[in-house]
């Protein structure tokens, strides 16, 4: 079968777009290790969910992996420290979602030794209570990008089951190519961890669904998952955005999770390729997760790479080891460029959701905004079935009760629309405004 058959053939789901992909530069650098800084910063609130709450106080000494802040409530989760130092501040610092945040701050030991020293095998729980205890005691999150609690997948409640376990390893992202490295350098943490999923969740069976573009880290996969007939890696077209859940589901099993509802109530479950070798990591060795890798790219970055750092290290040092940003640079995103946050300043932390530090000199929407043409591309592409253009008029002229009906709530603000949009509308950003025309709306009510 020629290479274009194969490639015309592949599974995907519908709508969706085509952007430029952007990965050469760091797709075969293996991830390489960052040394230890003097400050770390980590926001209590960096997951989805309640924010987590400090058991230690200024002044104290801990060491790398220690609890350093328990789960605020069941959607939250815990955090540890990423060095051994001094806990020297619990104090307001910028997160990078523009705010500040309650925030502890670290001051490493130079002197002490920083070499993690895992528990060991911590071997799989008798119940699923005490399972889905340590991961959240772990603070493991989905390392995709949207930091959702991973015990929360992991405890199926009461009167419903799971059958499916679906991992993500599209990376669907332009530029990012961290969850690309940990599926190419280590297959069978993925696969061990999906195993783990799958027996917590009593499925039966599993698929990874990995995009076309990386053939090395299909391969890689199968050969982790050994003939495994309960485990299918799953090649998939080159499209964004299939790395959302409900895109993913359409293209590896192509069934539809309809408006308002959840993966769950489908029966399956969806995790991310770097979450399932987290949980391998603490089953398997007892290791909480202090550090995650970011993929640090972009025509504005002197020397891309994949790095492996300790949550809380400052983008500044991070940028710094990868030998700084070019001259002309007029925008910092940390993850992918069409969900990523732009940043004002580098003087923020990476997050356990931080997946990628992206330096532009040509930020792709610098043209001028020209009026609607009517041409239906954003149609085309949004993966929820929404009529972005129609939409953004409603939003626009503040007609709350026409923006609701238009199912606003469905739009998971993947960009889809913007980027199809040839007269450059912010289309986007008129569904932020719209979901807060909702929210207000709801507050008179
Ligand atoms: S941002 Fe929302 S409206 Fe636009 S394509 Fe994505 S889901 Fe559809
Ligand atoms: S893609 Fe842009 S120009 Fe075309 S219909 Fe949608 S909003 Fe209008």
């Amino acid at each position: 079968m020629s290479l274009f058959k194969m490639f015309a053939q592949a599974a995907t789901f519908r709508h969706g777009v085509h952007p430029p992909e952007h990965k050469h530069a760091t797709e075969g650098l293996a991830i390489e290790r960052m040394g230890f800084v003097p400050e770390y910063v980590l926001p209590l609130s960096q997951h989805i969910g309640a924010p987590s709450k400090p058991v230690v106080s200024v002044g104290d000494k801990v060491v790398r992996g220690q609890l350093l802040a328990g789960p605020g409530g069941f959607i939250s989760t815990s955090l540890h420290a990423p060095v051994t130092g001094t806990v020297t501040a619990i104090e307001l610092r910028r997160h990078p979602n523009g705010k500040e945040a309650l925030s502890l701050v670290l001051t490493t030991d130079p002197f002490a030794s920083q070499r993690f020293v895992p528990t060991g095998p911590l071997g799989i729980p008798n119940t699923t209570a005490e399972l889905v205890q340590r991961v959240q005691d772990a603070g493991i999150v989905g390392l995709g990008g949207a930091a959702f609690p991973s015990h929360v997948k992991l405890a199926v409640p009461e009167g419903k089951k799971v059958r499916f376990v679906l991992l993500n390893g599209c990376e669907c992202e332009p530029y990012l190519t961290c969850d690309h490295r940990v599926m190419v350098e280590r297959p069978d943490a993925v696969v061990r961890g999906l195993r783990i999923a799958m027996a917590q969740l009593n499925a039966e069976k599993a698929w990874i669904g990995v995009e076309n573009n990386k053939p090395d880290a299909i391969k890689a996969l199968r050969n982790a998952a050994d003939g495994d007939p309960t485990i299918e890696i799953v090649g998939l077209e080159v499209k964004y955005p299939q790395g959302a859940e409900k895109m993913l589901i359409d293209a590896v099993l192509h069934k539809e999770v309809p408006s308002g509802k959840l993966p769950l109530d489908l029966e399956i479950v969806v995790h991310n390729v770097g979450t399932a070798a987290a949980l391998a990591d603490l089953f398997d060795a007892g290791t909480p997760l202090i550090e995650r890798v970011v993929t640090v790219t972009g025509p504005g970055i002197r020397r891309p790479a994949n790095v492996l750092v300790p949550i809380g290290t400052p983008v500044r040092a991070l940028v710094e080891h990868c030998g700084g940003l070019l001259p002309g640079v007029r925008q910092v995103i940390l993850g992918g460029p069409m969900m990523g946050m732009a940043q004002k300043t580098l003087d923020v932390p990476v997050t356990k959701g931080t997946s990628g530090v992206l330096a532009l000199i040509d930020p792709a929407r610098d043209a001028d905004e020209q009026p609607c043409i009517r041409c239906g591309r954003c149609l085309e592409a949004c993966p929820m079935h929404l009529n972005p253009q129609r939409l953004a008029l409603m939003v626009r002229n503040e007609r709350a009760a026409e923006v609701e009906a238009l199912h606003i709530t469905d739009c998971f603000e993947c960009a889809s629309c913007s980027f199809a949009c040839p007269s450059n509308l912010p289309l986007v950003q008129w569904m932020r405004v719209g979901k807060g025309l909702i929210k207000q709306k709801k507050a008179v009510s």
